[in-house]
């Protein structure tokens, strides 16, 4: 697995070795840099009805957008609350 970080929020977002670069931050949609990390095990994956990509981030954030394109994950509790920022 590949781990991207998000030069503006720090979110680090996993995909497959195989997948291509994700393209900008779930969060808040800024660029993402791509960082030596090992994945933690317990990784949550999502996945995305538009592009069907497939993208793993910890278990406590929730992406606003899909990390290739356009598409918005339904609103979570969580994502309520990162509203605020
Ligand atoms: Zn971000
Ligand atoms: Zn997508």
């Amino acid at each position: 697995m590949r781990a991207f970080q998000c030069r503006g929020c720090g979110t680090v977002v996993f995909v497959p070795e195989e997948a291509p670069d994700p393209l900008w931050c779930p969060l808040c949609r800024l660029g993402l840099v791509e960082v030596h990390l090992e994945p933690p095990p317990n990784l949550k994956q999502w996945h995305c009805p538009e592009c069907g990509a497939d993208f793993w981030m910890q278990p406590n954030e929730a992406p606003y957008k899909c990390a290739y394109c356009n598409y918005t994950f339904p609103s979570t509790e969580r994502r309520l609350f990162e509203e605020k920022l």
